[in-house]
C-alpha cells in the first residue's frame, strides 16, 4: 500500500444521487449513479475504469473533474477535500482528455489558442506574458509530437491523430496531477490508436502523471492500466492489479465482461456481457446483490443480502462467493 502522501486521488464513500421522474403523476425517485465508492489512487498509477454504459463511470469522472459535487461522501485531490477547492484550482490539478477530438476542439480557434486556453483561463506559470506563453505552447506541442508550424492552423487542417495530440497538449499545459482519459482513442482510426496510447504512456513516465483511463475497450485498459476498477450499477464490484484481473478475475461480472471481449465481432465496441438478461434500470435496482438477476453463480441469499466489500491481495471484490463470514464462500485468491 502506498504511503498516504503518495495518494493523489481519494474517494471516501462517494455517492452521487439524481432525483428523476418516475413517470406521469408518480413524482420523483432517486437514482444512485455512484453509490458509496471508496478508492485510493497513488501518484503515477494508471487506473482503468470499466463497466457497461450506465454503470456510473461518467458520473464518477465528472466528480473527479469537479464538474459535479458528490451528494454524499468526500473526494480528495492531493489530500485536499474538493469541497474546499476553487473550481479553477481543481481544473489545474485534474484535466480531461475526451473521446472525440473532432467535437472537443473549437473549430474557430487556432491550435495555439486551443492549447493555451487553460493557462489563460486558469492561470499557471506559463501565464506570465504572451511570449512566454507561446514558447510554452510550442514546447508542449513538441512534447506531444506536433510540429510547431501548426501553431496557427485550425483543427480542420489536422488529422484525427493530430487533433487528439492537441487535446493531450491542452490537458497537459498546466501540468496537472491527474489526467482523466475518457475513451481516449475510440473515435480514432485503428492505425493511429496505438500511437496515441503510446504517447500517453510516454508522457506519464516523463511527467510523472496519474491517469484514470475510462474505456469500453478492455484491450485499451489492459494495455495502459496498472490497476483496474470494475463498476456495476454505481458500485466498484472488483478492483485488482491489471495482470490479476485479466488472468484470474474473481467477480462473476468481471468474468462475463472479459468473455465478451473474446466475441469475434468487429462491430462490438461496447462489451456485451452476454448474460442474456438486460442491464437493470438503475432507478429500480435489484435487491440484495444488484448483479444477481444476471449472475451465473447466483445463490439463494444473493437476492436478499447485499455482499460486503472484501479486501483482496491487490484490491477488493464484492461477492458472496468470497465472503468467509457467509460460511459458505471460498476465499478470493
Ligand atoms: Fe453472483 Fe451472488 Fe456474487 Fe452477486 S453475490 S455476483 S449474485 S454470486
Amino acid at each position: 500500500m502506498a504511503d498516504q502522501e503518495d495518494i493523489v486521488l481519494e474517494a471516501r464513500d462517494v455517492t452521487r444521487t439524481f432525483m428523476i421522474s418516475a413517470g406521469f403523476m408518480k413524482g420523483k425517485k432517486p437514482l444512485h449513479a455512484v453509490n458509496g465508492i471508496n478508492l485510493k489512487v497513488p501518484r503515477g498509477e494508471v487506473l482503468g475504469l470499466v463497466g457497461e454504459s450506465g454503470c456510473g463511470k461518467s458520473t464518477l469522472a465528472k466528480m473527479l473533474l469537479g464538474l459535479l459535487p458528490p451528494t454524499a461522501g468526500m473526494l480528495y485531490v492531493g489530500g485536499t477535500p474538493t469541497s474546499e477547492m476553487e473550481r479553477l484550482d481543481m481544473a489545474r490539478k485534474v484535466q480531461p482528455v475526451f473521446q472525440d477530438p473532432y467535437s472537443s476542439l473549437n473549430p474557430r480557434k487556432t491550435i495555439g489558442d486551443i492549447i493555451s486556453l487553460p493557462v489563460r483561463v486558469q492561470g499557471g506559470d506559463a501565464a506570465a506574458g504572451g511570449k512566454d506563453l507561446r514558447l510554452r505552447v510550442e514546447e508542449i506541442m513538441e512534447l506531444v509530437g506536433l510540429p510547431r508550424r501548426l501553431y496557427r492552423n485550425f483543427p480542420n487542417q489536422l488529422s484525427g491523430g493530430q487533433r487528439q495530440r492537441v487535446a493531450v497538449a491542452r490537458a497537459l499545459i498546466n501540468r496537472p496531477e491527474v489526467v482523466i482519459c475518457d475513451e481516449p482513442t475510440s473515435a480514432l482510426d485503428v492505425s493511429v490508436q496505438s500511437q496515441i496510447l503510446n504517447l500517453l504512456q510516454d508522457l506519464r513516465s516523463e511527467l510523472n502523471l496519474t491517469y484514470i483511463v475510462i474505456s469500453h475497450n478492455l484491450a485499451v485498459v489492459e494495455h495502459m492500466a496498472t490497476r483496474v476498477a470494475v463498476m456495476y450499477l454505481g458500485r466498484l464490484v472488483e478492483v485488482a492489479d491489471t495482470d490479476s484481473l485479466f488472468d484470474n478475475p474473481q467477480h462473476p461480472y468481471t468474468k462475463a465482461l472479459l468473455q465478451s471481449v473474446l466475441t469475434p465481432d468487429p462491430n462490438l465496441d461496447v462489451p456485451d456481457a452476454g448474460l442474456g438478461v438486460a442491464y437493470p434500470n438503475p432507478v429500480d435496482p435489484p435487491s440484495g446483490c444488484t448483479f444477481h438477476p444476471r449472475c451465473v453463480d447466483c445463490m439463494d441469499h444473493c437476492s436478499v443480502v447485499a455482499p460486503r466489500t472484501i479486501p483482496t491481495k491487490t484490491g477488493l471484490v464484492e461477492c458472496h462467493l468470497y465472503d468467509e463470514n457467509q460460511g459458505r464462500g471460498r476465499q478470493a485468491s
